[in-house]
C-alpha cells in the first residue's frame, strides 16, 4: 500500500504539502507526478509547481517530473514536497485563504512500480472547513484501490458550500457549491432538473454504474469554463451569473449533463489508449470523438428527454452550431480522427492558425453523432437509434473494464444497429468532407435555411474575412485570416493592426460599424500597421457566412419523417 498525507502548508502562499511513504522498489525508488490528467489532452508538466523536495535519504531527480531516493536495505521509503497551487480550472489545483481545490495529478506523486497498489490518504484540513470528494473515507483518511482511483476524485475544502442531494434512479447524488453567484442560487431547483438528467441518463444504458456521485461546482469568472469527468464525480466550472437568464440555466444543465454522460463515456466506455493510463506522456486515440463529441450529443439531448429544453429550442441550437461549424475552414482541412489524435498539439495549443486548419472534436463531433443517430434511426425505420449503440459500446467495454480499439467503433455501432456505416465513416469520420446534415435532418422532416431577414431589411454587410482582437486602447488586431477569406486574398496578415478604412480611422468597436455601411463585392482602402510601418491595402469585400442557421419543420415533410422526428425529440410534428 502506499501511504499518502497531504495538508495545506500556507494557505495564503497557496501551498500544499505532500508525503509519500512506500515500500522500497530496489536499491534506489522512483516518485513521479503525473506530466497531464486524463480528460484534459495537453501535457501540463504539473511539476513545475513541486519544490523543497525531501526524503531521509540522498534525493537524485531524475527527469523533469521523476524522483529517485536511495532505498537499499529500508523499510520504508517517503518523499516530502510542497506543490504551489493558484491556479483555478478544472484541471489544476487551487488553494487560497477562502477553499481548496486538490486535483490529483497535480499534487500526488506515484511509484511507477506500484501504480496498481491500493493507496491511502490522510488528508489535514484547515479547522472548520468542510471535506468533500468522491473517494471512500471518513473526511480525514481515505481509501483508494490504486493510483488511477486516487487521483481520479479531486477534493475540495471549504468553510462554506452550498450543498443539496437528491437521489436519482435509487443512488444517493450531491452537488456542492463553492463560489457566490450572481443572485441567489437555487439549489433545490437544480437538484431537480439535474436529477431528471441523471434519471434519463440512467434509462438510456439500464442504470448507474456507481454507488454515489458528486458534482462539485465553482463559480467563479475564469477565463476557461468548463468541466472534467471524474469516474463518480465531477468539477464544474462556471461563471457566477450561470443561474439566470434560462439561456446561461441552460448552458450550465449540460455542463452537468456533459460531465456525468462521462461517467459511462470516457471513464468506463473508454479507447485502450485511456486506461491503464501512461501519465509520462501523450496517451493517443482517434476516437476523442467518441469520447467528446457523442457526449456533446448527448448532454443537450437528455435535457430535451428530461423535459428541460423545448425542441424547438434544440433545433435553433443545432442551427446555431451547425453555422458556427461552416464558419471555420478548417473543417475541411482535418478529418475528425485527425483531431482526435493530434488534441494534444492542436485543439490544446490554439493559435492564428487554428481556425483554418483544425476542426473541433466536440463542436463537429457533436454534430456527427446528431448525423449519425439520425442516420440511424432512418435506415433502421425507426427501430435502432445510438442509444443502441452506447448500450453496446456500454456491455462489451465499459461493464467488462477493457479498452476497444478505435478501429472498432464502426463495427460495433454496426453490429448494435444493423446499420451499415462504411460510407458515413469515410465521409465524416476519416474524411475531410463537409458534413451533410440537411440531407439527415430532411429524415426527420427538418429543413435548415438561412435566418430570416430583419423587418425592414438590413441591407447586407461588407466582411473582411478576420477576426480581431484587441490591443490596448480599443486598438484592433488582425488575430486570424480566414482561409480563402476577403482579407487573406488582399494581403491582410495575424498581427496587423488595422487603422483606417476608407481614410476613417477604425478600432475594435468601429471596425464593424464600417463595415456595415459598405455592400459585399465593394472595394475598400485599408491602412494597417505591420512591425511598424504603415501599409496600405485594397479589399474587395465578401459575404459574411450566417452566424446561426434555422432548424425548422417542414410543412411538407411526409408521415414517415414526421414519425421520426417526434421519436427523436419526443414531441409531436409541429403542424
Ligand atoms: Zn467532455
Amino acid at each position: 500500500m502506499i501511504g499518502y498525507r497531504m495538508q495545506i502548508a500556507d494557505a495564503h502562499a497557496h501551498l500544499v504539502e505532500v508525503e509519500v511513504e512506500a515500500e522500497p522498489t530496489g536499491a534506489t525508488t522512483r516518485f513521479a507526478l503525473p506530466a497531464w490528467s486524463p480528460g484534459s489532452y495537453l501535457v501540463r508538466d504539473y511539476a513545475r509547481h513541486v519544490r523543497a523536495v525531501q526524503a531521509d535519504a540522498p534525493v537524485r531527480k531524475l527527469d523533469k517530473q521523476t524522483w529517485s531516493v536511495d532505498s537499499e536495505g529500508a523499510g520504508s521509503v517517503r518523499l516530502r514536497y510542497q506543490v504551489y497551487a493558484h491556479e483555478l480550472t478544472v484541471r489544476t489545483s487551487h488553494v487560497d485563504g477562502r477553499h481548496a481545490f486538490l486535483h490529483g495529478p497535480s499534487l500526488l506523486m506515484y511509484v511507477p512500480e506500484r501504480l496498481r497498489e491500493p493507496a491511502q490518504l490522510e488528508l489535514s484540513a484547515p479547522a472548520g472547513w468542510q471535506v468533500l470528494t468522491a473517494l471512500p473515507g471518513d473526511g480525514r483518511l481515505f481509501h483508494a484501490d490504486d493510483y488511477d482511483h486516487l487521483i481520479d476524485a479531486p477534493i475540495e475544502l471549504s468553510p462554506a458550500l452550498v450543498r443539496v442531494g437528491f437521489d436519482a434512479a435509487e443512488r444517493p447524488h450531491e452537488i456542492a457549491i463553492c463560489g457566490l453567484g450572481d443572485g441567489p442560487i437555487d439549489g433545490p431547483g437544480l437538484a431537480r432538473d439535474v436529477s431528471a438528467i441523471v434519471g434519463c441518463a440512467a434509462d438510456l444504458f439500464g442504470g448507474l454504474p456507481y454507488e454515489r456521485y458528486l458534482f462539485l461546482l465553482h463559480l467563479a469568472p475564469a477565463p476557461q469554463p468548463g468541466g472534467l469527468e471524474h469516474r463518480n464525480s465531477a468539477a464544474l466550472l462556471a461563471a457566477p451569473g450561470s443561474f439566470r437568464p434560462r439561456k446561461k440555466y441552460e448552458e450550465l444543465l449540460e455542463l452537468f449533463a456533459h460531465e456525468h454522460f462521462h461517467a459511462w463515456n470516457v471513464k468506463r466506455i473508454r479507447p485502450a489508449a485511456l486506461g491503464p493510463f501512461d501519465y509520462t506522456r501523450e496517451s493517443y486515440t482517434r476516437a476523442l470523438w467518441v469520447m467528446e463529441g457523442v457526449t456533446s450529443y448527448y448532454d443537450r439531448h437528455l435535457l430535451v428527454r428530461a423535459g428541460l429544453l423545448p425542441a424547438q429550442r434544440y433545433l435553433d441550437k443545432l442551427g446555431e452550431e451547425l453555422a458556427r461549424l461552416r464558419q471555420i475552414p478548417g473543417r475541411l482541412v482535418q478529418s475528425l480522427e485527425e483531431a482526435s489524435f493530434d488534441a494534444w498539439i492542436k485543439f490544446y495549443k490554439p493559435d492564428e492558425a487554428t481556425p483554418n486548419s483544425t476542426v473541433s472534436y466536440y463542436l463537429k463531433g457533436g454534430l456527427t453523432a446528431v448525423a449519425l443517430d439520425l442516420t440511424v434511426r432512418s435506415a433502421s425505420g425507426g427501430t435502432r437509434s445510438l442509444d443502441d449503440g452506447m448500450r453496446l459500446l456500454w456491455q462489451r467495454y465499459g461493464r467488462a473494464a477493457r479498452g476497444f480499439d478505435d478501429d472498432d467503433v464502426q463495427a460495433l455501432l454496426e453490429e448494435a444497429t444493423g446499420v451499415a456505416l462504411g460510407s458515413f465513416f469515410d465521409a465524416s469520420v476519416r474524411g475531410r468532407t463537409e458534413l451533410d446534415l440537411e440531407r439527415v435532418l430532411a429524415t426527420a422532416g427538418l429543413k435548415v435555411e438561412p435566418p430570416a431577414p430583419s423587418e425592414p431589411a438590413e441591407p447586407e454587410a461588407g466582411y473582411l474575412g478576420v477576426q480581431t482582437r484587441e490591443i490596448g486602447s480599443g486598438r484592433s488586431q488582425v488575430a486570424v485570416t480566414l482561409a480563402a477569406g476577403p482579407a487573406e486574398r488582399a494581403g491582410l496578415y495575424p498581427g496587423d493592426e488595422l487603422v483606417a478604412l476608407d481614410g476613417l480611422r477604425v478600432d475594435e468597436r468601429t471596425l464593424r460599424d464600417r463595415l456595415a455601411t459598405r455592400r459585399p463585392g465593394e472595394r475598400v482602402r485599408l491602412h494597417l500597421l505591420r512591425r511598424d510601418e504603415l501599409v496600405e491595402l485594397e479589399v474587395e469585400l465578401g459575404r459574411r457566412p450566417p452566424d446561426a442557421l434555422t432548424v425548422k419543420p417542414d410543412p411538407a415533410a411526409p408521415a414517415p419523417a414526421r414519425a421520426l422526428y417526434q421519436a427523436w425529440l419526443g414531441a409531436p410534428f409541429p403542424t
